[in-house]
């Protein structure tokens, strides 16, 4: 589905509206492919809609990843990452700046998510993921090019 029926279909959720705020926090976050956190977001936001306060911008993430249009990439304890390409791929995160980049590399099969469920006992498994860390281009300094701006 391409994102202006996903932008329809979120505009007549509830059969409410979907508020010019949010519509701009989403087309902003499916511009990018940097993986903003909500803080970085905000400030790019910020440069269409100066009078967005920093809780909306938070509150419409939260209420998009609700609904399913938002992706949260969650890092435990330091800010999540958000991004609105949802489908399931793979990402590398930086060790030292944090940064996270898609990798466009085949999707396989869970291995062992029944397995896990198994073993896990009185866990409940909702998932698995497979992290790619490592030190980006602009940490190691071999950067040719910004390109985390460009379109998706
Ligand atoms: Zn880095
Ligand atoms: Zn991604």
């Amino acid at each position: 589905m391409g994102l202006d029926e996903r932008l329809e279909d979120a505009i007549h959720e509830h059969g409410g509206r979907m508020t010019e705020q949010r519509r701009v926090v989403l087309e902003t976050l499916a511009s990018l492919n940097s993986h903003p956190t909500a803080a970085e977001l905000y400030e790019i936001v910020r440069e269409k809609l100066p009078d967005i306060s920093q809780g909306t911008v938070y509150r419409n993430l939260k209420r998009l990843k609700e609904l399913g249009y938002v992706q949260e990439l969650d890092y435990g304890p330091g800010a999540s990452h958000f991004d609105a390409r949802v489908e399931p791929h793979y990402h590398v995160r930086c060790l030292e700046c944090g940064r996270v980049a898609d990798l466009e590399i085949e999707r396989r099969p869970a291995p062992c998510i029944e397995e896990a469920r198994r073993a896990a006992g009185e866990w409940v498994i909702s998932g698995h993921r497979v992290e790619f860390v490592g030190i980006c281009p602009k940490c190691r300094g071999t950067e040719t090019e910004q390109r985390d701006r460009e379109g998706s």
